[in-house]
């Protein structure tokens, strides 16, 4: 006897050959996937505890999302239209979060979990934690919530952002000795924890934002204990002004030099990337975390993701904060993906919908370097799936389960989410926290987190 059976649904495996079963079903005990594949003859295989009706359902992997900041989920709809990347930091979001307060920032963290888990993402990778926000609180948060997240918080000994003098708010700063202690305690507590679910990184804040030495160091234990690195890398062209003054080399050959490239390590945005820098990530297996609705919001420039992915880059998706996306919603990164290197391509067949499928599922499992655990649905991964609802007008006719998931779907479509065999969501409810509390908390200190900050809504017309 087994623990869940859900049969007759569509399945989209991503597995090596591309498996998709009309009418498919998975078998799941202890966890993990026994098999995937015809409904038929996993029924007359396997005997379930619980047999779940499919009819209706699509499965899939659960989505990953590589770039992403917790602290930043409570500025939405903050400041929209602002002009360069680096007027937002320095004057909307650094303060903002400068002041956050430790039930802030778990309130921030909260309401963005929830909105992954609802919109369909199992896995994630977040940045810029600050010890002032009380880790520990939003670790433990996080493995109560069932899903599964690489935390990481920066590192920093340089108070400038690149060519830029005195950026960071003074609520973020850390020293160097600051940074690096706070970083190895939240490994020692929380690299693996929730059984697993759990992993710490090392996160440089940027270029110009650490000293040779410190990012020296960041390489160096990353190695040592076995934890991955994560960065914003190339993400304006000031990253590349920087480090061809500084270091006489582009920021790719520059990572290079410091230890920055490989499997184990996830560089956000990649967007002025030259193609012989494109070579180097092919061949080093660095993973790109594109974040295509930030970077067409903030006109930050195309990352050239079509010359990646035909030179073999492992490049994934991520909605970065949310004062520059405004959703979580990797449906929707998958969509906006496929626009924005069609139109700058003039090229109507590239990337596919398969492309931003692999980007937001498996690609993402390599990334996290979970690659043998999720990102597909087979034999011996873990049960981390999520059963998308297509009984709905934008969804009908269902001729290509691909194509409906990518062109057609959005977050809102997701009705149940399964982590390691358990259901975090079922029928758009989430079983792991209080949704009406998190909305609540989130509403309640909107105004107290602008006014602390000193900064205004940049709102489209006046409210009367
Ligand atoms: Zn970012």
């Amino acid at each position: 006897m087994i623990k869940t059976l859900i049969k007759d649904c569509i399945v989209i495996t991503v597995d090596e050959q591309r498996h998709v079963f009309w009418h498919g079903a998975i078998a799941i005990n202890d966890g993990k996937i026994l098999e995937a594949g015809p409904s038929e003859a996993l029924e007359s295989k396997y005997k379930a505890e619980e047999v779940i009706d499919g009819r209706g359902f699509i499965a899939m992997p659960g989505l990953t999302n590589l770039h992403f900041h917790l602290p930043q989920v409570l500025m939405r709809g903050v400041y929209d239209d602002v002009d360069g990347a680096m007027i937002k930091l320095k004057n909307y979001t650094w303060p903002i979060q400068g002041h956050y307060d430790e039930f802030d920032a778990l309130t921030s963290t909260k309401l963005g979990v929830l909105e992954m888990l609802k919109s369909g993402t199992t896995a994630f990778l977040s940045t810029g934690l600050h010890p002032r926000y009380n880790i520990d609180a939003i670790a433990q948060f996080l493995v109560d919530s069932g899903i599964r997240a690489g935390i990481s918080k920066y590192v920093m000994d340089l108070n400038t952002y690149a060519l830029e003098d005195s950026a960071l708010h003074p609520g973020m700063w850390e020293t160097g000795e600051e940074s690096k202690t706070q970083t190895l305690e939240m490994i020692d507590k929380w690299h693996g924890a929730g059984e697993g679910r759990i992993s710490a990184w090392i996160s440089p804040r940027s270029v110009g934002g650490c000293s040779l030495e410190l990012m020296k160091w960041v390489s160096r234990t990353a190695r040592e204990r076995k934890v991955g690195i994560t960065a914003h890398w190339s993400e304006v062209q000031n990253n590349v002004d920087y480090t061809l003054s500084e270091y006489g080399k582009r920021p790719m050959y520059f990572a290079q030099d410091l230890g920055f490239l490989g499997p184990d390590v996830v560089l956000a945005h990649g967007i002025y990337v030259d193609d012989e820098e494109i070579e180097l990530l092919a061949e080093t297996e660095t993973t790109i975390a594109h974040c295509p609705r930030c970077n067409s919001k903030l006109a930050m420039g195309v990352a050239p993701v079509p010359k990646m992915l035909r030179a073999g880059v492992n490049v994934t998706l991520a909605n970065d904060g949310m004062g520059v996306n405004n959703t979580a919603d990797i449906f929707r990164e998958m969509q906006s993906m496929i626009f924005m290197h069609r139109i700058n391509q003039s090229d109507p067949d590239f990337p596919t919908a398969a492309d931003a499928l692999e980007m937001a599922t498996i690609h993402g499992a390599k990334g996290l370097m979970l690659e043998d655990k999720i990102g597909s649905l087979e034999t011996g991964k873990s049960a981390d799936l999520i059963l998308i609802d297509y009984q709905k007008p934008h969804m009908l006719p269902l001729h290509d389960p691909v194509s409906a998931v990518v062109w057609a779907a959005t977050g809102q479509d997701v009705d149940s989410v399964m982590i390691g065999g358990e259901f975090v969501m079922r029928h758009r409810q989430v079983l792991t926290m209080n949704e009406a509390e998190i909305l609540r908390d989130a509403e309640g200190i909107k105004d107290k987190i602008i006014e602390q900050s000193g900064v205004s809504v940049l709102r489209s017309w006046k409210i009367h």
